[in-house]
């Protein structure tokens, strides 16, 4: 991976830097990144990914990639695959790295027998609603299950024909036998196991109708992978005595560390895995990979470049301290990385034909125009020139509302950015008083950027129209209205949904050289913004592009924009 900004330290490192002075693990660091394979990964994943594998680059460790795959009905393949897409596309690598929880249920089983021998796990028939009313609540203790007092011949035999399939979901969980009085709620006898009868595991298949709980898959896949730190997000805190627990009351030597940081929350959009699941499921995105999705595939297809979400991990930083980063910060990322990679390009979003009556009918002048403004290493391209052009309704008025105003206005003049200095002569109107062709003429003398001895007031964009690819281009808004559409207080997240989210601009002209884009490829429209070629095309077969993000900060004040 390339080096970018220095990356900074944070608390964790600090832990890890202390602990490799204490020789810790023989100094030794071992990260893991563990999804869940239900669903695509998004933005807060990104700050996991780059904080696991970001670790493991600067200390010379290792990361793993861990499936965490414990939930067989809500998981398959085709996660699998996307998330290990995301990941590599953010620029890390797991090499021979890569596990599924579900490679262990073998020995997660063998150690539930090992606390099941030792009189640390039961079986329990309660029911879940019986579990729960049992379980009691943070005032009061909670009441043993009868299954607590059995024998541990009797949990050995119910625990085998479990695993063998004699009895129905639900009929029996396996519980530690922890402490039901205990302050933390995890510890009243946590269920380890569970039985899950017909469902096809997308890694092994029908081999087991148990399934084992994450809050014990986990520490122990964690330590039969000799993880050094184990980095989760702060909602795991309570979980922490249950996972040192379980290492301490099994016969495994490793026992990792667990540290809690605070998750990513964007404002304006949604991160629970949930909430993206339902915008797919119910057609109100288009999939997964949406533009408006926060998710890595929908930002990929946006036009975010992987450098700018790793700038935007380092910059939000990883604290213990809950907050919402702000739009505009990601924003400021995409367009700071886009500024200096992206290729500038004229494209007219809102045509309005203009016609330069005294240049001659069916000449075509091609002229030469800087890729970049400030770096040569982009070369240049050519642009036609003819009679006929398109530029941006927005560019002009009949009268300038005010002094500001710089672009063309009736009897006034413009240069038409690379070209001529033209003056719009006549306008004409429809039936109903609408402007649809501007009549021009052009000053000979006057082509190239900035020819000595003319001055005007405005520089314009403009694309030929014989020689104009049509497109079609979509502008993004945020995809809610409340800025905390998560929050249990905003009530149904769906209700926060943003009518407006997708503009679809049809008709749009781009210059020449865009019909030669690759999908993926990104831009700079000039005046307009950045741009990212989409994959798909319309029903027409006219190519779509997407905005990656205007050129400047519209969020307000953000105050990021350099
Ligand atoms: P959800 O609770 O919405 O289903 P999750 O956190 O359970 O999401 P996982 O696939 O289990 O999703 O997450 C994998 C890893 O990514 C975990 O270590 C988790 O802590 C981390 N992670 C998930 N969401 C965020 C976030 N918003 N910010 C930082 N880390 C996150
Ligand atoms: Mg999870």
């Amino acid at each position: 991976m390339s080096t970018e900004e220095k990356k900074p330290s944070n608390f964790i490192r600090h832990i890890i830097d202390a602990d490799r002075a204490a020789n810790k693990n023989d100094g030794r660091v071992a990260t893991r990144f563990p999804p869940e394979p239900n669903g695509y990964l998004h933005i807060g994943h990104a700050k996991s990914i780059c904080l696991n594998f970001g670790i493991a680059e600067d200390y010379h460790g290792t990361c793993n990639l861990r499936f965490d795959d414990t939930n067989p009905h809500k998981e398959n393949v085709e996660f699998v695959e996307s998330i290990q897409h995301d990941v590599r596309w953010l620029g890390y690598e797991w090499g021979d790295r890569r596990y599924f929880a579900s490679d262990y249920f073998e020995q997660l089983h063998d150690y539930a027998v090992e606390l099941i021998k030792a009189g640390k796990a039961y079986i329990c028939d309660l029911d879940a609603e019986q579990v729960r009313e049992y379980r009691g609540s943070l005032t009061e203790p909670g009441k043993d299950s009868p299954g607590r007092s059995r024998s541990v011949e009797e949990n050995l035999d119910l625990f085998t024909r479990m695993r063998a399939g004699e009895f129905a979901d639900g009929a029996y969980v396996l519980r530690a036998r922890i402490d039901m009085a205990s302050p933390n709620m995890n510890m009243r006898d946590p269920t380890l196991y569970r039985i899950r009868h017909g469902v096809v595991h997308h890694q092994t298949g029908e081999a087991w109708c148990i399934y084992p709980m994450y809050d014990f898959t986990h520490p122990i896949s964690d330590a039969i992978e000799g993880i050094t730190h184990s980095l989760c997000t702060l909602e795991f805190e309570d979980h922490r005595p249950l996972y040192d627990w379980l290492l301490d009351n099994i016969s495994i030597a490793c026992h990792p560390q667990q540290i809690e940081f605070s998750r990513l929350n964007l404002q304006y959009t949604v991160m629970s895995k949930r909430k993206l699941t339902t915008l797919v499921e119910e057609g109100l995105v288009e999939g997964w990979d949406d533009p408006r999705m926060p998710t890595i595939a929908g930002l990929r297809r946006r036009g975010f470049t992987p450098l700018s979400i790793r700038t935007f991990c380092d910059r939000i930083g990883i604290t213990k301290s809950d907050n919402t980063v702000e739009m505009g910060v990601l924003e400021s990322c995409i367009r700071d990385d886009l500024n200096s990679t992206a290729a500038r390009r004229m494209a007219v979003l809102h045509p309005l034909k203009l016609v330069i009556e005294n240049y001659p009918e069916g000449q075509v002048e091609e002229i030469e125009a800087a890729n970049h403004p400030q770096d040569d290493s982009f070369g240049t391209r050519m642009i036609p020139f003819s009679r006929e052009v398109y530029i941006d309704r927005d560019d002009f008025m009949e009268v300038a509302p005010n002094k500001k105003f710089k672009r063309l206005v009736a009897g006034g003049e413009v240069r038409l950015r690379n070209s001529y200095v033209i003056r719009c002569d006549e306008v004409i109107k429809d039936a109903n008083g609408e402007v649809i062709e501007l009549r021009c003429s052009h000053d000979a003398a006057t082509l190239g950027a900035n020819p000595e001895g003319r001055k005007v007031k405005g520089v314009i964009h403009w694309v030929s129209a014989a020689h104009a690819v049509e497109a079609e281009v979509r502008l993004y808004d945020r995809l809610f209205t409340h800025p905390s559409p998560d929050a249990d207080k905003a009530g149904d997240f769906r209700e926060h949904l943003n009518p407006d989210s997708l503009r679809t601009l049809t008709g749009c002209r781009l210059e020449r050289a865009l019909g030669e884009a690759g999908v993926g490829e990104r831009f700079q429209f000039e005046r307009e913004g950045y741009f990212c070629k989409d994959g798909t095309q319309t029903a027409d077969a006219r190519p779509v592009f997407n905005r990656t993000v205007t050129l400047r900060d519209t969020w307000g004040k953000i105050g990021q924009e350099a």
